[in-house]
């Protein structure tokens, strides 16, 4: 022992992703190995430590803290200050302090699927947890889908209720064990309880539960799921009318579904994997992960395209129930339609109309985090919707850009456009994307969504002061924004897709060449924008080019009705009198229904005028695919980038024009034509597929070519078309252009909320600096 002068104390304070991840075994682990005393606890900063004993042992600590913090932990910061020696005996793990009024700096943990360990022990007939649905451990378990209040400590999560059994009280207490201080720790005697009624009755016990489940499934019936961040359904995969009824009940005719595989090996048996496909499906985020096909599940599943979403079991439960099964399951959200998904008894009775039985735990779901989706495009992981694992994602380039700004800016929440909603949100000291959320077309999405933002504000300690949001006037975002009656800066939805990218990647200190192709967003000019290359910046940004207008016959119509959107690139071609009729034959439109809806076009009834390249990739598909109705966002464009021969390097011409406002205009005209000529001469679908996508990265180049900008960001749900990707990155590196796509932040709408944050924060910066400052586009509160 060292004598008491030479015994130092001092407290480090660590910041970052530092909770509910083993740090604080981590600590007490390096702390007693080096024969210190003092404590360690989680707290709203993040972690606090107090440590003392021998002046080189301490110093040592200090310097190996950041080389034992647990793998997966993010630092931001770690401060270090002397401290009063209070002659502790040995070290120990101490509850966290109440919080007090300030803001969450600590970073709220996402859940994690099993690990290797828990599950060889759920497994393991000698092990006690064997068969147990709810095993969990440092490395794995539900946190953020049970936090209901941070620092994260079992009683600030849905766990409180269940009182530890002395077993489980030990493993958590021991220093050594696996489940030190684990806070969702269980086991079969004092864990949640799974419950299963069939047609007899109540089942009683996990286990027969469990196995009467897998019969439901295995004769054919859905079943409603409570996973971790809400009800799944499923349904063998491998009956085409037991999926087709999940299809009739959940309404949802076409869209593909996800499966969920029992292991890595039947996984490749379903679908082809690349190395990294491979090592994300397996990841602890455990995302549903789009590969492609092998063709040995049912056609239904995902009808007519290649490509199919895969998934390992996330939790001991959905392990042991597949561990039943000698077959492929669907899971997919628990929900109706475009309804939240359910997480709780009430929501649980909506799918009464859908689900044939239910296999539900007595766990409360803290709240809805649903699934997640990636893709691996151009060897990286492309994330589709940032949700269960991934979310919340901070994002650590926007915190230092606010720290740098000359103005502490208040809490801002971004509300997101209308589809794909995730609401994003600067505490004053973190800026978070939150959970995919969805569309906000019905009563019951708007309040799921007004119910997500009281409980992250509540989560993260913060009330915004500013609220952002859309330009768009009709975007139910915008409206509640409004009545909010706060400071609501709407920003231009295309500007908010490139600043997204220009967050993920550490671009906020400059302005950059950003390419945004997408569905649709509202310009300032009235149209519908979707085809747009900005010079943006954080706070500002100008339209440089943009495609060509063209009309949407009826409006929404045409977003279902891709021929409609054809026949308008068409009658622009060729002139309204003019389309060959056999085009005509190819859309299924008689001479007359061509002529009347040519019609509302010249007279600009119900017919609104739009540059999107989300809709140009409709009207071609129509055109080549014969695609002429669809059912989801985007089902039209997935065939067509599946229909595609990747091998083609010949490119459509789309050229560029100077418009009157000196925005250069990519005529599509040509392009029509030499496409229907193609068609007419039998040239394959797929050669004119792969023309068409390579005209759109021949087009991004050629204004990038003519732009000083050396940094060039990718945004909109377009590019997570593999091909287009690849193929403007490929074109625009050859220019000597830095090419940024987005990667943790989705390229989709799912991610418009942190552009929208972003901005909204550099205006408000702006206007501190200089009170009569107005953004180009838009004014804020315009
Ligand atoms: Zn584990
Ligand atoms: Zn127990
Ligand atoms: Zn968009």
């Amino acid at each position: 022992m060292p004598t008491l002068e030479q015994v130092v104390a001092r407290r480090i304070r660590v910041r970052g992703l530092v909770q509910g991840i083993g740090f604080r075994p981590a600590v007490h682990r390096l702390a007693t190995s080096l024969n210190l005393r003092g404590w360690v606890c989680n707290d709203a900063d993040g972690l606090s430590i107090h440590i003392e004993g021998a002046d080189a042992e301490v110093d040592l600590f200090a310097g190996l803290l950041k080389s034992h913090a647990p793998p997966i932990s993010c630092i931001e910061a770690i401060t270090d200050e002397a401290a009063t020696c209070s002659g502790f005996k040995e070290f120990e793990i101490r509850e966290g302090p109440a919080l007090g009024g300030s803001s969450l700096e600590a970073q709220v943990p996402a859940d994690r699927a099993l690990c290797a360990d828990c599950r060889a022990e759920t497994l393991d007939s000698a092990n006690r947890r064997y068969r147990h649905p709810f095993a969990s451990c440092i490395q794995c378990g539900p946190r953020y889908s049970i936090v209901s209040a941070m620092p994260y400590e079992r009683e600030g999560t849905t766990m409180r209720r269940f009182r530890m059994c002395l077993a489980c009280r030990m493993e958590y207490e021991s220093p050594n064990d696996r489940r030190f201080r684990a806070e969702p720790i269980a086991c079969s005697h004092c864990g949640p309880r799974l419950g299963f009624v069939d047609a007899a009755g109540p089942i009683v016990g996990d286990w027969p539960c469990i196995v009467a489940a897998a019969a439901a499934l295995r004769s054919g019936r859905i079943l409603a799921l409570k996973g971790l961040g809400g009800y799944q359904l499923l349904v063998r995969a491998d009956d085409d009318m037991a999926v087709m009824r999940l299809r009739e009940r959940k309404r949802r005719p076409s869209k593909p579904f996800a499966v969920m595989v029992p292991s890595l090996a039947e996984a490749e048996r379903l679908a082809a994997f690349s190395p990294m496909e491979r090592q994300i499906l397996q990841d602890p985020a455990n995302p549903i992960v789009l590969v492609e096909s092998r063709n040995a599940i049912a056609a239904v599943v995902a009808p007519g395209l290649r490509h199919i979403g895969l998934f390992l079991p996330t939790t001991p439960l959905h392990l042991l129930l597949l561990s039943q099964l000698d077959f492929p399951v669907v899971a997919t959200s628990g929900n109706r339609s475009e309804e939240p998904i359910a997480i709780d008894d009430c929501g649980r009775d909506s799918l009464t109309t859908i689900a044939d039985r239910f296999l539900d735990h007595d766990r409360p779901i803290a709240r809805r985090v649903d699934d997640s989706v990636v893709r691996v495009i151009d060897d990286r992981v492309r994330v589709i919707r940032s949700a269960r694992g991934f979310a919340p994602c901070n994002l650590p380039a926007l915190q230092r850009w606010a720290a740098k700004a000359e103005h502490s800016i208040p809490p801002v929440l971004a509300v997101g456009g209308q589809q794909k909603v995730a609401l994003a949100l600067w505490t004053g000291s973190q800026a978070v994307l939150a959970q995919h959320l969805g569309d906000m077309d019905l009563p019951e999405a708007r309040h799921a969504l007004e119910q997500a933002t009281d409980d992250l504000c509540n989560l993260y300690r913060c009330e915004p002061k500013i609220w952002a949001g859309d330009l768009h006037p009709e975007y139910y975002t915008t409206c509640w924004a409004e009545s909010a009656h706060l400071p609501f800066i709407k920003i231009q939805h295309h500007h908010a897709h490139a600043v997204a990218c220009m967050v993920e990647h550490d671009l906020l200190d400059r302005g950059v060449l950003g390419i945004t192709f997408d569905g649709t967003g509202f310009g300032p000019d009235r149209t519908i924008w979707g085809g747009e290359i900005l010079d943006a910046s954080i706070g500002d940004f100008r339209r440089i080019a943009s495609l060509d207008l063209f009309s949407l016959p009826g409006g929404e119509a045409a977003i279902h009705e891709p021929n409609r959107v054809a026949l308008s690139l068409l009658g622009a071609t060729f002139g309204d009198k003019d389309i060959p009729g056999w085009l005509l034959d190819r859309l299924h439109f008689t001479k007359q229904r061509a002529s009347s809806l040519l019609r509302i076009i010249d007279r600009r009834i119900r017919s609104p005028l739009t540059s999107s390249v989300g809709r140009l990739f409709d009207g071609v598909a129509a055109l080549l695919l014969m695609a002429h109705q669809v059912t989801y966002e985007g089902e039209a464009a997935l065939l067509l980038e599946d229909a595609t021969d990747p091998t083609v390097e010949a490119a459509y011409s789309i050229k560029p024009w100077i418009d009157e406002g000196g925005v250069r205009r990519g005529d599509w005209r040509p392009m029509i034509r030499c496409l229907t000529d193609d068609v007419e001469n039998g040239v394959p679908v797929a050669v004119c597929a792969a023309k068409f996508h390579n005209a759109l990265a021949h087009f991004a180049a050629n204004i990038a070519s003519i732009s000083d900008h050396e940094d060039i960001v990718l945004g909109g749900a377009c590019f997570q078309n593999a091909f287009l990707m690849l193929r403007t990155r490929m074109l625009l590196e050859r220019l000597g252009k830095r090419v940024h796509a987005p990667s943790r932040i989705p390229a989709n709408d799912g991610g418009l909320s942190v552009g929208q944050l972003a901005v909204a924060m550099a205006h408000w910066n702006q206007q501190q600096r200089n009170p009569t400052h107005v953004p180009r586009h838009p004014r804020p509160n315009c």
